[in-house]
């Protein structure tokens, strides 16, 4: 590079979405090359860094340096601060590692490098390459010079901002009601409990919640997401943050050292990921959990079948949407029913009151439940407040 050039693969993106297409594709032969915008991979980093840990192996991710810190479990914090204990197997996808996201994200690139993937940094996807209605490359600038990308595959890895997706004519676009902002300071001198990574439900944070993500050495990371349909500003979501922290001695004496911001959907997942030549995979594709906020599983874990099947499609020597449709079939199967059911309870959770959020976690403070499943907890919230269940009459 420079200059217009060719490949079998084009996976546009290195965060851990794209660098796993890239790797799993490579791993099963295909010529791959992944272009990233940004001069760095993993920075500047804009997450909690949250991340359950179950899945890692199955997508050949050893862990690294880059944990941080591994957590027991979740505390859900009602806003009258009534605490709900959650071992680290149920409380989702943000929870049982706190990870350096930069290490993170640059050590699947790594491994996609060592698979024999081809990186490009400062290296932005413009448009879309597109012959008699199907997705053959794109158009990308590096330092000032434009030039052409030709590709058998295309996949877009490029994150919540997504344009791939939306040039190629498959309907990504979200609702205000479909997003969460976020703002995030990375704190020292803070007294947070190391075996936990804390949630704070409620009208603190209106549509999302407010975290707490222990780094260790005194340092965590408190952020903040809040629904946009129910904020004016960016403005009010800091406003929301600084409020939470300074009613909060543990956190109020704390310095802060960085700030992140940036947008989660908290959508329900896309009804097509893929066309004739081109496949989504990650945020691009809307796979973040509506209910947590947390994406760097369901992306990696979709970024392995889209590799693979990227391949396969290379291999063939077809790269129409047909064969493409093994990727959509293959995340669906792992993903949808829990992407759907996660949405379909926050459509509920941000709907309610502080009282009633108040009553829900009183209910389930104290309990061990065996299996966290909605109606268990609905059933356990039935017998102390029958009046709360009448509103969840859907889920049962
Ligand atoms: C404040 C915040 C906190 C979060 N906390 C957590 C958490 O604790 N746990 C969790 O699991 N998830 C969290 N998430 C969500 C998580 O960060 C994402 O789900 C995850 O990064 C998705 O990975 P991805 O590879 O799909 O996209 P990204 O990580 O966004 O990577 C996309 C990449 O594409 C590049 N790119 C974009 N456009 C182009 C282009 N035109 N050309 C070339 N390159 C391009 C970008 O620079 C970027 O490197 C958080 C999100 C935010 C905003």
């Amino acid at each position: 590079m420079p200059g217009d050039r060719t490949t079998d693969v084009l996976v546009i993106g290195a965060g851990p979405a794209g660098s796993m297409t890239a790797k799993w594709a490579a791993k099963h032969g295909a010529e791959v090359l992944m272009i990233e915008k940004r001069q760095e991979i993993g920075s500047p980093v804009r997450c909690g860094e949250g991340m359950s840990k179950e899945w890692l192996r199955d997508v050949g991710i050893t862990p690294g340096r880059w944990v941080n810190v591994e957590v027991e479990g979740a505390r859900i914090f009602s806003p009258n601060e009534t605490v709900f204990e959650i071992n680290e197997k149920h409380a989702g996808n943000e929870v049982g590692y706190v990870v350096e996201r930069d290490g993170f994200d640059k050590q699947l690139a790594i491994d996609a490098a060592n698979a024999g993937a081809e990186i490009e940094l400062k290296t932005a996807a413009t448009g879309i390459l597109k012959e008699n209605g199907r997705v053959v490359g794109a158009r990308v600038k590096q330092f000032g010079e434009t030039f052409d990308i030709r590709a058998k595959v295309t996949v877009g890895a490029d994150g919540f901002e997504s344009q791939v997706g939306r040039w190629a004519g498959l309907p990504t676009n979200l609702q205000l009601r479909d997003m969460d902002t976020c703002l995030q300071y990375r704190m020292t001198n803070v007294d947070s409990d190391v075996r936990y990574c804390d949630f704070y439900l409620g009208q603190v944070a209106p549509g999302g919640y407010v975290w707490v993500f222990p780094k260790g050495d005194r340092l965590a990371n408190v952020g903040i997401g809040v629904q946009v349909s129910q904020i004016r500003t960016m403005a009010e979501a800091k406003n929301y943050l600084d409020r939470w922290i300074d009613k909060h001695p543990a956190y109020a004496k704390g310095k802060k050292i960085d700030m992140v911001g940036g947008g989660v959907s908290i959508s329900k997942p896309l009804a097509r990921t893929v066309m004739d030549g081109l496949m989504l995979v990650g945020d691009a594709a809307r796979m973040i959990d509506p209910l947590t906020g947390g994406g760097i599983a369901n992306g990696c874990i979709a970024g392995k079948i889209c590799g693979e099947v990227a391949a396969h499609a290379v291999e063939i020597g077809d790269a129409s949407e047909s064969v493409l449709s093994a990727y959509e079939k293959g995340w669906r199967a792992k993903l949808e029913e829990k992407l759907y059911r996660n949405w379909l309870a926050k459509e509920k959770l941000v709907t309610l009151s502080d009282a009633t959020f108040d009553k829900i976690i009183d209910a389930l403070s104290g309990l061990k439940l065996e299996k966290l499943s909605v109606h268990n907890i609905l059933k356990a919230v039935h017998a102390k407040y029958p009046e709360v269940t009448k509103e969840f009459e859907a889920f049962l």
